[in-house]
């Protein structure tokens, strides 16, 4: 039997790894992205290449979006050029990105006018996951448009779950990252102060990591600061945009409240780096 075609929109630090995973599974991927140049590596290795997520729709069953937030979402499908300006019955749009449950529930409902299907499938885990098929999956929608999908997302993920109806997976995936935030500030605000103590910072980690409290992102973030490596796998803009999605679904408990100052308070000057690069604006 063929393998389903899959269409790739968004070839930014996730998308390019988690394409290749595809690509590596034998699925035939055709990929799109707004700035060309990125496209090459997927291209060698076997990708078509779309020059409009209307072309890239024309030619694919399954449409993954994994984007930068609501407004890249709603060029993708609205533009001249974008997925709504073609026919999409029986498709199904998986958007990987992590964007508001509103924004999946507008797009979800012009999918059904058009006879598709829409998933929100955010993802936990980073650009090292995305290399190994290790990511976890956070579904929203339908649940038997979800079945039909599972094995791709199985080629992405270690754990893909159908958590509710549409918007479900966004709400998931903002309280994993608020969590994610809180984790980052603290680990930058302990070291910082051991360091003010007079403890090296190689020393700190090593019992963090021996203790209850170490974890494998204690490991990852606490290693670039040691290393002084911010080079972005999650840029810190993006988890601003994440706690602004998660403020305005209402979320108002103190650490959510501070870490979304702190981090925006840090953004003009280091929104492009990694989000560990929060150590450098506490310093
Ligand atoms: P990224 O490296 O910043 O890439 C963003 C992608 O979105 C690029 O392909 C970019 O195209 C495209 N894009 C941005 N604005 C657009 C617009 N207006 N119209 C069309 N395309 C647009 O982001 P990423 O790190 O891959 O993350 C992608 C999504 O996954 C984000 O929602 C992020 O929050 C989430 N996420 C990231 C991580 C991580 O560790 N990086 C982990 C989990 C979830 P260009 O190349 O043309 O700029």
């Amino acid at each position: 039997m063929s393998k389903t075609k899959i269409g790739w929109i968004g070839l930014g630090n996730m998308g390019i790894p988690m394409a290749e995973q595809l690509i590596k599974a034998e699925y035939p991927v055709t990929v799109y992205n707004r700035s060309q140049g990125k496209e090459y590596k997927l291209a060698e290795m076997g990708a078509r290449v779309a020059n409009s997520p209307q072309v890239l729709a024309l030619e694919t069953d399954v449409i993954i979006l994994m984007v930068a937030d609501d407004k890249a979402v709603e060029a993708i499908f609205e533009a001249e050029d974008g997925l709504l300006k073609t026919e999409l019955a029986g498709k199904t749009i998986i958007n990987m990105s992590t964007v508001s449950p509103e924004i999946a529930k507008r797009m979800a409902s012009r999918c059904k006018e058009r006879n598709a299907h829409y998933l929100d499938a955010p993802v936990s885990g980073s650009v090292k996951q995305a290399e190994t098929g290790q990511l976890v999956i956070m579904v929203g929608g339908e649940q038997s448009a979800f079945e039909g999908v599972k094995p791709i997302l199985d080629q992405l993920g270690k754990l893909s779950k159908w958590v509710g109806e549409t918007g479900a997976g966004n709400q998931a995936k903002l309280a994993i990252n608020s969590l994610l935030a809180l984790y980052t500030q603290g680990l930058a605000e302990t070291i910082l102060f051991a360091n003010e103590k007079g403890i090296e910072t190689s020393d700190l980690l090593e019992l963090i990591g021996q203790a209850a409290i170490g974890n494998v992102y204690t490991k990852i973030k606490g290693d670039a600061i040691l290393n002084d490596q911010y080079k972005a796998a999650f840029a810190l803009k993006h988890i601003v945009k994440d706690l602004r999605l998660a403020k305005n679904e209402g979320i108002s408990t103190p650490l959510a409240k501070t870490a979304l100052k702190t981090f925006e308070d840090a953004e003009s000057r280091y929104g492009e780096e990694d989000l560990v690069a929060i150590f450098k604006a506490l310093r």
